[in-house]
């Protein structure tokens, strides 16, 4: 129990760390773009809240301290061998290691597509989901903003897929480094990819800071995590996308 614990303040530290220099260095750049003067990129036209930013801090090192524990408890599944983890790299061949990145993703985006459908019922979104919200304009503070109840939700999913799919260890980092920087960039509230990107194949299907400024505005549209074919398939994608 005393080990458990202690795995869990380390990754609470790991996860603070995480936060704080991520959002930190976007943050960084947010107020660079703003002051700037050119509008073309920045999304949303109101201003923050009042006291946006510190409660976002607060909510964010409160889901940070929620992931900590799944982080744990994933650990000590891995260590009693409950997890699909692995560490040699060739155990199933190289070529495996990008498809069980693809299988990650399209099983989190899966989940996290229609768990977020769910949280915007009335009733759930009051109790689960209506802090996150609260942030009409996002900052990269934002990312992690969430009720605790979201936050066990979200974290759930993880060691869920690490128990079901063979993931290796280096694609597993690989994995939450990218979870991290699209949920920054996601919330950036400057649309940071170039044009060309944004209109190729890929670029369609990848949920950018504009996809994500339009959940934040309009609620009831663009509810994808990192890709955009739930949203294009069940009919919630922004119109606006297409402008
Ligand atoms: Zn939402
Ligand atoms: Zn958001």
């Amino acid at each position: 129990m005393g080990g458990f614990l202690a795995y869990v303040l380390i990754f609470f530290i790991i996860l603070l760390i995480r936060y704080f220099v991520t959002a930190g260095f976007f943050y960084a750049f947010y107020l660079k773009v703003k002051k700037s003067n050119t509008d073309k990129k920045i999304l949303s036209q109101r201003p923050l809240k009042k006291e946006q930013v510190k409660k976002e801090i607060y909510w964010s090192v409160i889901s940070s301290a929620i992931f900590a524990f799944f982080g744990a408890v994933t650990y000590w599944l891995y260590l009693n061998q409950f997890t699909s983890i692995y560490l040699d790299p060739a155990t199933y061949g190289y070529w495996y290691l990008p498809l069980s990145l693809l299988i990650v993703l399209l099983l989190h985006e899966t989940y996290y597509y229609w768990v977020h459908r769910a949280m915007h019922f009335p009733k759930i979104y009051k109790v689960v989901h209506k802090v996150h919200h609260q942030s009409l304009s996002t900052t990269p503070w934002t990312a992690f903003s969430f009720h605790p109840w979201e936050s066990i939700i979200e974290a759930l999913i993880v060691p869920l897929i690490l128990i079901v799919v063979p993931v290796n260890i280096y694609v597993l980092l690989f994995y939450l480094i990218l979870m991290t920087f699209s949920s920054m960039i996601n919330h950036l509230d400057i649309e940071v990819y170039p044009e060309s990107f944004r209109k190729s194949a890929f670029g369609k299907l990848w949920i950018d800071a504009t996809h994500h400024h339009y959940h934040h505005k309009e609620f009831n549209t663009n509810y994808g995590l990192y890709f955009t074919f739930w949203d294009k398939l069940m009919g919630t994608e922004s119109r606006k996308m297409d402008v």
